[in-house]
């Protein structure tokens, strides 16, 4: 994303937890992708734990961009040529000299810091320590703590080193073209933002389905949750960009501020508005407690308390084990008035779907006559289909766009500590509290106790094909 105002670029990417998964999965693709494009032009140093060398680290990258996404050897070869691996413990005030020698004549680095959370504190004072942090920006990674008082303390942290235009906070969701899509669908387009409020929208739903459990990631999971992992950051963050004000594109900050000063307009979540559920199976899984109460469904109920979405219900919904793995934004308008043609169907039609995924599409859903004699429709759908068509170009991956963001100091699809704070005061009251969990079978939508938020407007929308 373009920013106003020009910040001088980094010129070393630094990262930790090099041996890590989200390096495995993640980084070294983008890392290749970004060298394709021809837009690496700094070292690249990878940090991990005691045993890696540089060798062994070039065959991990050289792995992990065959199994995700594929060897450009072009593109590999120069990330091959700019990659350095520092290793040790994380704890060891040699480890942070050692990188402070490889950054050679590196003025401003990122630091990005691909390990667990826990670490984050003492990795950060090491970097200060030993003076790597001047200029330097650093991108961490969610979580950003597990409800409100954390994730102010892990600010404290990291604030006590870094002003916040320099903290990066990867929430992978928002470098998502088609999440950007929902942005620029909006604004740009001069039919759809009159009509997006109270007086024409009836309701807004968001469905993020997966078909598949926790994967083995018991442990994780447990501690987590279904409304940690991906409510509280991902969904909520799309609810923003529903929601918010036109941003004025003349400063910065603006599309992080209305972000801000949308969600602190939603109300706090409570029970009667939430419905928590978790897949028959949960218990068995390895990590999991016999006894866990954690939810890996939950269906909410929001109200934006503002002056343009008084009154519309958003509806917000997630879970493993679902019947479909997909993501889709549905905005349902109100029926047109019945007097002309008093057949057509309340509910059919009038909407405009966002499917940010697996596959990218826009659909407006409207009614035509249907042909012969008579007034009466069908309802049918003009779409558009995946962004890669058309001749346009490759999508670029969220961590690829986030990283050459993060590089450029562009902080605009990074979360701002006002905005992660204003969506934990969201669900910080349900997290705390203990809610009723209702157990669903796996391939379904999720328990039929949800129905019920949703009965005022005809039921969930699930997304269909
Ligand atoms: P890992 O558990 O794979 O840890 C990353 C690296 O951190 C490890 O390779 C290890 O280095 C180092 N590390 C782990 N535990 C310790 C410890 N106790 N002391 C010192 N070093 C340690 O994490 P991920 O790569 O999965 O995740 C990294 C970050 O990204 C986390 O914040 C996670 O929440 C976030 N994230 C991960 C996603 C994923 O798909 N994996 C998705 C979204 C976010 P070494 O191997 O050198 O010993």
């Amino acid at each position: 994303m373009q920013s106003k105002h020009i910040k001088p670029r980094s010129d070393a990417l630094v990262f930790f937890g090099a041996a890590g998964d989200l390096a495995y999965k993640k980084i070294f693709p983008a890392l290749q992708a970004m060298a394709c494009r021809g837009g690496m032009d700094f070292p690249v140093i990878g940090v991990a734990r005691s045993g890696t060398d540089l060798n062994q680290l070039l065959a991990r990258a050289k792995a992990s961009v065959t199994e995700y996404g594929g060897l450009d050897p072009a593109g590999f070869q120069v990330l091959a040529s700019r990659l350095r691996c520092v290793s040790g413990d994380y704890g060891d005030p040699s480890t942070f000299e050692k990188l402070k020698a490889e950054l050679g004549t590196a003025r401003r680095p990122v630091h990005y810091l691909a390990i667990p959370p826990s670490l984050f504190a003492n990795v950060v004072s090491q970097l200060h320590r030993s003076g790597c942090t001047q200029n330097a920006r650093v991108v961490i990674e969610k979580p950003f703590g597990r409800d409100l008082e954390s994730a102010r303390e892990l600010n404290r942290v990291l604030r006590e080193v870094f002003p916040e235009e320099d903290i990066f906070r990867i929430d992978h969701y928002l470098g998502k073209e088609a999440v950007q899509n929902i942005l620029y669908f909006r604004f740009a387009n001069a039919f759809l933002e009159p009509i997006l409020n109270r007086h024409y929208v009836e309701n807004v739903q968001i469905t993020m389905a997966e078909n598949f459990g926790i994967k083995g990631r018991g442990k994780f999971y447990d501690e987590t949750g279904i409304i940690r992992d991906v409510i509280q950051n991902h969904l909520l963050q799309v609810v923003s960009y529903l929601a918010m004000e036109p941003p004025s594109s003349t400063y910065a900050e603006a599309i992080r501020d209305e972000q801000a000063k949308v969600l602190r307009t939603v109300r706090p979540m409570d029970n009667d508005n939430m419905v928590r559920g978790q897949f028959r199976g949960y218990l068995d899984e390895p990590g999991v407690a016999k006894n866990s109460f954690m939810g890996t469904y939950a269906a909410l109920r929001l109200w934006v308390d503002s002056w343009r979405w008084e009154g519309v219900p958003f509806f917000v919904r997630a879970g493993k084990s679902l019947a479909k793995t997909v993501t889709e934004v549905t905005i349902q308008f109100k029926q047109s008035p019945q007097v002309v043609f008093s057949e057509a169907t309340p509910g059919v039609g009038n909407y405009v779907r966002f499917r940010l995924s697996p596959v990218v599409a826009i659909a407006l859903g409207a009614r035509a006559k249907r042909p012969g004699e008579g007034m009466s429709g069908v309802p049918v759908e003009l779409s558009v289909v995946d962004g890669g068509r058309n001749g346009s170009a490759k999508p670029m991956d969220a961590y690829e766009r986030l990283l050459g963001d993060a590089i450029a100091g562009d902080t605009t699809l990074f979360a701002r500590q006002d905005v992660v704070d204003a969506a934990w005061a969201i669900v910080d009251p349900v997290i705390h509290s203990h809610s009723s969990l209702y157990p669903y079978e796996p391939g379904t939508w999720g328990p039929a106790e949800a129905d019920r938020l949703v009965s005022g407007v005809g039921g969930w929308k699930n997304p269909v094909d």
